[in-house]
């Protein structure tokens, strides 16, 4: 149960760690790089949409890419977590893995919008540590977006209009990264999932461990 370190003698509550931005501003490079650090013992939320695969991703990788007809019966049978419809597609969390991960004590992150960091929020309180994404400027978003090039001009058009609703949901998150330096920002996303595993009310096995100590013979 003592996820993120084994070795620690008592155990952990598993968090999900919600990164929310507007596409282009570094959260799925992010989400990446946290989780290809096999040490940070970090599970990737995998999910649900209705939208195109684009070249670059696999399907039950990136996403699982599903019809609208079946999204909606499994979302109506209550098989995701939480849902949202973002530039016209439908996305959401299968709920199953989020639970087994927790139940085992495992962390996971969350590459949600914001509606689904909402839900989640009410739904899981005391797991959900919730973290904005600001890109350094609406240029920069912009120019980020034609990088990538995986879009259609009027796609991307769409996702920078998109951009400023997203932004305009700052303020409800815990954290909020100004992502000017890719490096410097996974650095500071690290020191705050340190942080955050530690919080008292996350170490469960904490009581037990410190009665222990303080009956310890020396
Ligand atoms: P993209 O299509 O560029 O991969 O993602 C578009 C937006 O959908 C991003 O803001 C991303 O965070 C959001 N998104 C991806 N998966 C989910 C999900 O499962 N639930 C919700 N609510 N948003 C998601």
């Amino acid at each position: 149960m003592s996820a993120g370190d084994p070795t620690l003698p008592f155990a952990r509550r598993g968090l999900i760690l919600i990164l929310s931005s507007p596409s282009g501003a570094g959260k799925t490079t992010l989400t990446r790089l946290l989780a290809q650090r096999p040490e940070l013992n970090l599970r990737l939320s995998i999910s649900a949409t209705t939208r195109l695969r684009r070249a670059s991703e696999v399907d039950k990788v990136h996403y699982f890419f599903m019809e609208r007809d079946d999204f909606v019966a499994q979302r109506d049978r209550g098989e995701f977590l939480e849902w949202a419809e973002v530039h016209g597609n439908l996305y959401g969390t299968p709920r199953r893995p989020v639970e087994q991960s927790l139940a085992a004590g495992h962390d996971m992150i969350f590459d949600v919008d914001w509606q689904g960091t909402l839900q989640v929020v009410e739904k899981l309180p005391d797991d959900a540590v919730t973290v904005f994404i600001l890109p350094p400027s609406m240029a920069e978003l912009k120019a980020r977006l034609e990088r990538r090039a995986e879009d259609a001009p009027a796609v991307i058009a769409g996702r920078l209009a998109a951009a400023r609703d997203e932004i305009a949901r700052w303020s409800t998150y815990q954290y909020v990264l100004l992502n000017r330096d890719l490096d410097e920002t996974f650095e500071t996303l690290l020191a705050i999932l340190r942080a955050e595993r530690q919080k008292r009310e996350r170490q469960v096995g904490l009581a037990p461990f410190v009665e222990q100590l303080l009956v310890e013979q020396i």
